[in-house]
C-alpha cells in the first residue's frame, strides 16, 4: 500500500514517535512524505520514504496529485489545529481530494493509531482490490 505521512511543524515530534512505534508495519509499505516530515522520520528510523517538496512549497499538492490519480491508499496528516498555515488552501484541497476519492485520512494521533492498527491486521487490504479493479 502507498502511505503518505505529513506533519505540520508543531506535530513533527508526534509523527516521528508514531513512525518509531509502528516502524515494523510501516516498513512493509511504500512510504511518501512532504520534505521536512520525511527527513525527520528518516533520521529517527530506518524507514525509507519518497520525499516530495516541503508542504508550503507544494508538497501537499504533489501528494494530492497522487490521490487524484488513485495512487495513494492511506494518508496520515497530523495537522496543527492551533496555528494558521500559509498553505491553508493546499491543506484543504488535499483533504477534499481524500473525501472525493474515499481515501482514509487521519488528521490526529488518535485516528492515526487506529488506522495503523487496522493496517497491521490487514483490514485495509480492500484498497488492493480497488487497484486491481482500476488496472482491469
Ligand atoms: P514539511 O511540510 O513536512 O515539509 O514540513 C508539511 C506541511 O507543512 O504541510
Amino acid at each position: 500500500m502507498k502511505i503518505a505521512l505529513i506533519a505540520h511543524d508543531r506535530m513533527k515530534e508526534e509523527i516521528v514517535q508514531l513512525a518509531m512505534a509502528y516502524e515494523n508495519i510501516l516498513s512493509q509499505h511504500d512510504l511518501f512524505a512532504t520534505g521536512t516530515t520525511g527527513s525527520r522520520i528518516m533520521a529517527a528510523t530506518s524507514l525509507q520514504l519518497t520525499r516530495f517538496l516541503s508542504g508550503p512549497l507544494g508538497g501537499d499538492q504533489q501528494i494530492g496529485a497522487m490521490i487524484a490519480r488513485n495512487e495513494m491508499d492511506l494518508i496520515i496528516f497530523l495537522r496543527d489545529p492551533l496555528t494558521s498555515q500559509p498553505h491553508e488552501p493546499d491543506i484543504i484541497a488535499l483533504i477534499r481530494l481524500c473525501d472525493v476519492h474515499k481515501i482514509p485520512v487521519a488528521t490526529n494521533l488518535g485516528s492515526a493509531e487506529i488506522m495503523l492498527k487496522a493496517l497491521a491486521r490487514g483490514e485495509l487490504d480492500w484498497r488492493e482490490v480497488v487497484h486491481k479493479e482500476n488496472e482491469a
